[in-house]
């Protein structure tokens, strides 16, 4: 089985898809082709019938998950699935041992489980005990800036007309402190700084308004450094070459490289080594100095000739330069010592954050420019609005952006462009994404027996960009060029405009996204597969016992097992279930629906693993739901007493696997584990958390699974089909980066409840296992991306296994799994033709009906660096770049990867404003406009957990963000690393929108507002000391501040506006996210606090994360050392 199968051709009978909407002919084609009966095309305009949606037990759960596929053809499901799926359902033996299945021969020990003696139970300590208390050097924000002047954004090239963009963002050159990466997990901020070693900028040959209310809103002092260390030599691109944490003074009028010797005033001059940067001339100290000088490193040299033109235009071949932008245009503020020579410093002024980049500003300015209209996917390389504005989208010819983001919607003709601009190429996929009610799922197109219609050489699939040719007789593949004839099943006529007369009415001829259904050509073993099984594989170790865990499992699966996903309108799932308990032996139960009551079978022999049952072992949950209901009531009971507190893991899996290998069919294992597994038995870990490795060479160890055995597992797993959710509930380290191994490679999920307790997070659970168990999946995945000549896709990134270069398998892949793909160049591509991606995904559905979803895009290539930037889209980029740093950490010190993503940035933006960007000081810090965020955003993936972690963060959470982001599409990666911060005050509570958010600072918080704080994975309502008490009163139901319990998991239900307003704000925010975010109340001053600011990104952080205004004056300084 294989994607990349070539179709047999075989007499062609369609099935049309009911309700392909807006297609209105009656059948396909509208004429007889030549062999094919007309009745064999039915209509092609049926209502499209509406997906059965579950509803969920109880809870506020996101709408459940849909099937990203329209409901089969009636009629079309395989009768082959359906008869293997009977072979097991009419068996005569029960509890017998199944001749066939060879390891069976051990008999089973069916006995009652007898309790063993057990350790010591462990204690629970409290929820966050992880938690620590802060270190003391709490520090402040100081961040002394001086001399840092607005320069204006001169954009070089004007934005394509409609997209909103604005000129390229210039923010001032600021320098501040940043605490060096790796500089130890504790390392105090220094507040010590002096002014910027930056100067004014200069150059700017249109008058700019001086920036208002710019410079000083403070006036300290700043703390002079006696041993003023100059910054080190200016290497360039070494990632190492990090800026000194203080920084000199500098008289703002100094425009280039400093002279020598002005180490206290000058800045870059304090850099002896800044030698190949000529001394500013005197006349570009003043302040019009004239047309911008053509140098591209930096400051030109005094000699060189003015350009003429280079006011108003670079090269005079971008456009016209843009005007100042507001906000962030303004020159020369604060420059009371211009043109003096080098002196005392002057009082430092705090840089105004106002005054750089808001991604709130960008947010809300995307929401209103792009918000209202429906992003039309018809044309190429169209940059879609932000993940964070509600658009809705319209196929017409390329998957909607649910689908697929990328990087840069318009690409770099040549590698050597690409290279020289460091900007990465890659697709976000997300292939089963779901989408919004009011968006058409993709339509299943069936091309009967033959199968799809696909290019000979490359094996691509019909889409709207293949070439018809020889008056339709013919198709030229927009992938690979080559010619294939047209299956006389699939000839069409052409119009006079060369298009087939029946474009609108297939949807693989007219759509970016669409389905086929298989053949069995695309089958494992060429068989049809049977339906996918779920297996549940409970932990009954003492901790989940004593903790209410079995029970709560057992009564939840209850109910939960009448909502497994169906597909279309049928009437029941066709997902078979099964149980198993296990702690140090695994318990097998035989529910088979002629029994009275289940059957236990025990097998301590976890050595070698086998399935003690069959028949009886999967089953119909309506068939046995009386025995189902039994058995869960009993497992509860039968496990009261336990002792038994070890543990095995691997033994567990490999039972799951047996199953269903003995089944013939896919699946997934719900396993829900407790503890390390230190029993026994294969897989067997040791406890080797050792948080001293941090910042050392051995630190990626923490991240490496510590035996392989899991990765051999997972092999075999994936090529089951076997797919292993895996929700833990740790109270110590149980090593997640070992135990991740199989759900992560198996494109499987893992959630973490870190000292699990019945009160505080059982919601939370139970409403991340109703969505995990109900959301639509497919098994047995193989995703194929192929592009059309000139780019290749190179890597790939996110939950799956790979035995080769180019398929990505996964046992599962579910609705909220991204795929994250990297393209280089391997040849030229043009402008004319542009870049096109297809995506083919093959799977199983969770009717056992075998597809193919297939996803297109269409993007544009340049030849000019600047059209690369304008059509950039920095969440995607920072999904990227997070996921590939996350992934480096398993191979490299984290401070390498750090130094490797700030590196790669600053090139990103030299390059930029080298090639781009109108000329001007190198004192003046140009973004382009979409990347304007990038500095922020990039600045919050260096001192997330996973790359600088606090001393709050174990190890397991380590790895467990570590997978979890790899998983994650751009809206996840975005609010994850940049949180929602919401003044809950200020909600109007006659409104359903959300309050205005605002930048995540403690400087923004007011104690007398309450305030949301979401990430996707947490929500915190944070309380102000001063807030009045009819707020407490009316949201915590207490009089008073000192009563509100931070122990809460949610709020209170009570019969007032501002209560119900804010419980709506969370239920909306819950439904929006993948996992269930659990609500921590925060009150301001209250420890937890602490655990609270670590989200507040903008400021420093405890771990020594640098501070966003420190952080962007280190990368002005970076892109300037790369310039010069
Ligand atoms: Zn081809």
């Amino acid at each position: 089985m294989s994607v990349n199968q070539q179709a047999h051709t075989g007499p062609p009978y369609g099935q049309p898809q009911p309700g392909y909407q807006g297609y209105q002919q009656p059948a396909y084609g509208g004429q007889s082709l030549p062999g094919v009966p007309r009745s064999q095309y039915g209509a092609y305009n049926g209502p499209m019938p509406e997906y059965q949606q579950p509803v969920p037990p109880q809870g506020s759960l996101r709408a459940p998950p849909t099937s990203g596929a329209p409901p089969p053809v009636s009629g079309a499901s395989h009768p082959s699935g359906h008869l293997a799926y009977s072979q097991f359902d009419h068996g005569d033996v029960q509890n017998g041992i199944p001749a066939s299945a060879a390891p069976m021969q051990r008999p089973p020990a069916s006995q009652p489980f007898l309790p063993g003696s057990g350790s010591t139970p462990v204690s629970q300590p409290s929820a966050f005990q992880q938690y620590g208390p802060p270190p003391a050097s709490v520090q402040q924000l100081s961040n002394h800036m001086a001399g840092m002047t607005i320069g204006t954004a001169t954009a070089s090239a004007p934005p394509p007309a409609g997209l909103g963009y604005g000129p390229p963002t210039s923010v001032p050159p600021v320098s501040g402190s940043f605490s060096p990466p790796g500089s130890g997990l504790y390392t105090p901020y220094s507040a010590t700084q002096g002014p910027p070693p930056t100067s004014v900028p200069q150059g700017l040959p249109v008058a700019q308004p001086p920036f208002p209310g710019q410079t000083v809103s403070t006036q300290r002092l700043p703390t002079q450094v006696p041993g003023f260390a100059p910054p080190p030599p200016s290497t360039g691109v070494g990632p190492s070459s990090y800026p000194p944490t203080t920084g000199a003074p500098r008289p703002p009028a100094m425009p280039g490289p400093p002279l020598p010797g002005q180490t206290l005033a000058g800045p870059p001059s304090s850099q002896p080594n800044h030698v190949t940067s000529p001394p500013p001339p005197s006349a570009m100290a003043g302040l019009h100095p004239g047309p911008p000088m053509s140098g591209l490193h930096g400051p030109p040299p005094p000699t060189h000739p003015p350009q003429p033109g280079y006011q108003m235009q670079q090269n005079g071949s971008f456009g016209q330069m843009r005007g100042p932008q507001p906000n962030y245009g303004g020159a020369y503020p604060g420059t009371p010592n211009y043109g003096s020579p080098p002196g005392p410093p002057p009082p430092p002024k705090r840089l105004d954050p106002d005054s750089i980049p808001s991604p709130i500003q960008v947010i809300e300015d995307d929401r209103s420019n792009r918000g209202s209209e429906p992003f039309v996917t018809g044309a190429r390389g169209q940059v879609p609005p932000l993940v964070t504005t509600n658009f809705l989208v319209k196929d017409q010819g390329n998957a909607s952006p649910r689908y697929i983001r990328c990087t840069s919607y318009n690409i770099p003709c040549t590698s050597d462009m690409a290279k020289q601009s460091q900007v990465p190429l890659a697709a976000v996929i997300k292939p089963l994404a779901t989408l919004p009610p009011e968006e058409t799922l993709p339509y299943l197109v069936d091309h009967g027996e033959s199968g799809p219609v696909r290019c000979n050489r490359c094996k691509a699939y019909m889409c709207p960009f293949m070439q018809f040719i020889e008056g339709g007789r013919r198709f030229q593949c927009c992938f690979c060029s080559c010619v294939t004839e047209v299956p006389p099943h699939y000839f069409q006529h052409l119009d006079h405009t060369g298009k087939r007369v029946d474009f609108y009415d297939r949807p693989e001829l007219s759509l970016g996204s669409y389905e086929f259904l298989a053949t069995v050509d695309y089958c494992k073993n060429n068989k049809f597969p049977s339906p996918p099984a779920f297996i549940f594989m409970i932990d009954v170790s003492y901790n989940a016992v004593k903790s209410g865990l079995v029970r709560l499992i057992c009564e939840e699966l209850k109910s939960l097992l009448d909502y497994l996903p169906r597909e279309g309108n049928m009437e029941e799932s066709a997902i078979r279930v099964g149980f198993v308990t296990y702690n140090k032996v695994l318990h097998f139960y035989n529910v088979k629906s002629s029994l009275a009551q289940p059957q236990m079978m025990v097998v301590s022999d976890v050595a070698d693993m086998f399935v003690p049952l069959l028949d009886g072992f999967l089953v119909n949950v309506n068939e046995s739901r009386t025995v189902i209901t039994s058995l869960l009531d009993q497992i509860p009971e039968m496990f009261a007493d336990t002792r038994e507190t070890e543990t095995v893991f691997a033994p567990v899996i490999q039972a799951g696997l047996e199953a269903l290998k003995a089944a013939e069919c896919a699946g997934k294992l719900f396993i829900f584990h407790t503890s390390l597994p230190i029993a026994e038995a294969p897989g067997k870990l040791k406890n080797r958390d050792d948080r001293k490795l941090i910042n050392t060479d051995k630190e990626k160890t923490l991240f490496q699974p510590q035996t392989s055995f899991y990765n051999n597992l997972a092999k075999d797993c994936v090529a089951q089909g076997c797919c292993v959710d895996l929700f833990l509930f740790p109270n110590q380290y149980l090593d997640v980066a070992t135990l991740g191994v199989v759900p992560y490679q198996t494109g499987g999920s893992i959630y973490k409840y870190a000292y699990f307790q019945l009160e505080t997070d059982q919601d939370r659970f139970l409403n991340d296992l109703r969505r995990d168990v109900q959301k639509e999946v497919g098994f047995d995945a193989v995703m194929r991306v192929r592009t059309s000549t000139g780019i290749r896709a190179t890597d790939f990134f996110g939950a799956f296994y790979m035995s080769n270069t180019t398929d990505v398998e996964m046992a599962g892949l579910d609705c909220d799994k991204t795929i994250t793909v990297e393209f280089k160049h391997d040849d030229k591509l043009s402008e004319d033709s542009g870049a096109l991606l297809q995506c083919a995904l093959l799977y199983t559905s969770c009717a056992g009906q075998r597809r193919l979803r297939i996803h297109n895009l269409s993007l544009n290539c340049c030849t000019q660096l600047a059209d690369l930037y304008r059509n950039c889209e920095t969440d995607t980029l920072i999904n990227y770049l997070a996921k590939y740093a996350y992934r480096g950490v398993l191979n490299s010190p984290v401070k390498t990867v750090r130094d490797a993503l700030i590196n790669q940035c600053a090139q990103i933006l030299a390059c930029y404003r080298k090639n781009c960007a109108s000329p001007s000081s190198a004192g003046q810090l140009i973004l382009p406009e979409c990347m304007k965020l990038l500095p922020v955003y990039l600045n919050c993936v260096l001192k997330s957990d996973v790359l600088q972690p606090g001393p709050e963060v174990t190890t397991d959470d380590r790895a467990y963000i570590r997978q979890l982001v790899t998983s994650m599409d751009v809206a996840e990666t975005n609010v994850f690393f940049y949180p929602r911060l919401l003044p809950l005050t200020k909600a109007d509570v006659d409104s359903d929108s959300l309050p205005a958010a605002i930048r995540n600072s403690e400087e923004r918080l007011s104690k007398g507002d309450i305030y949301l704080l979401e990430n996707g994975l947490n929500i915190f309502v944070w309380v102000g000391v001063s807030v009045q008490q009819g707020l407490i009163q009316n949201l915590f139901g207490v009089s008073s501040f000192g009563q509100i319990s931070n122990t809460l998991s949610a709020l209170p239900v009570l019969e007032n506006p501002f209560s119900k307003k804010v419980r709506s704000i969370v239920d909306m925010l819950q439904g929006q996210r993948s996992r269930y975010m659990k609500l921590i109340i925060v009150k301001q001053e209250d420890k937890l606090e602490m655990l609270f600011k670590h989200f507040l990104v903008e400021d420093k952080s405890l771990s020594g994360g640098a501070s966003y205004v420190d952080f962007l004056c280190h990368m002005h300084k970076e892109i300037r050392q790369l310039l010069s």
